[in-house]
């Protein structure tokens, strides 16, 4: 964490001068957090950390990292929080962060929110904005069984769907309640056409920004 701030810290100067979002996306598997990061990031103009995404690259590698990040992952459980923290101090070193970052699945426990909150309070920019995507759980489990037959993800199976879900009620739901608490949480309804969410996320963006 240490390296993160330092990272955070080099970038702080760049990013005072014009808004810096920092924004986190958190929301149960399959709620479409994917396509409406791409459109956010498109819109705001930032870059773009998805742990997941970092995660199955390193997998893909075959990286040490990877291989034994795969044992976790294939089951639908959580990578430990070691991993993802140095894979995200590594990634945030890019200049693509300067202007502000959408960090999506992660933070994904309150520890690794914790540590993330560590960092930014050194360099003095707080998180802009945590964006929740609620969805109806049913229904994105039928999205993700389309997904799977559609991608053949290795995590979409049937029964690892259910524990991504139980992890994500025991696990990620608890930081929700931390980001309400500070003030910085809107919660969007997730369930509508990729547009009209997409919608309800710029108003929420816009709000904030306005702040
Ligand atoms: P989803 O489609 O379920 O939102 P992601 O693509 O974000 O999932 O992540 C896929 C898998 O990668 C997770 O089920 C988990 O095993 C691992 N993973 C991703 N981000 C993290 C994180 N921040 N902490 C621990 N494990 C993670």
């Amino acid at each position: 964490m240490a390296a993160i701030s330092a990272t955070l810290e080099a970038t702080a100067g760049k990013a005072t001068s014009e808004a810096c979002m920092l924004i986190v996306f958190i929301g149960p598997p399959g709620a479409g957090k994917g396509t409406q990061a791409k459109r956010l990031l498109g819109y705001l103009g930032i870059g773009h950390l998805s742990t997941g995404d970092l995660l199955r690259e390193a997998k893909a590698a075959g990286t040490p990292l990877g291989k034994l990040a795969a044992q976790y992952m294939d089951h639908g459980r959580l990578v430990p929080d070691s991993l993802v923290l140095d894979l995200v101090d590594q990634k945030l070193r890019e200049s693509q962060f300067n202007k502000g970052c959408l960090f999506d699945g992660f933070p994904r426990t309150l520890a690794q929110g914790c540590s993330l909150d560590a960092s930014l309070a050194k360099r003095g920019t707080p998180l802009t904005l945590a964006l929740e995507l609620r969805a109806d759980e049913e229904e994105v489990v039928n999205r993700m069984l389309r997904r799977a037959a559609e991608e053949g993800r290795a995590d979409d199976t049937p029964q690892t769907i259910a524990h991504r879900f139980e992890v994500y009620h025991q696990q990620t739901e608890p930081l929700l309640d931390y980001y309400r608490f500070k003030g910085i949480l809107s919660v969007i309804d997730a369930m509508g056409t990729p547009d009209e969410v997409f919608e309800r996320i710029k108003i929420a963006v816009e709000k904030r920004r306005a702040k």
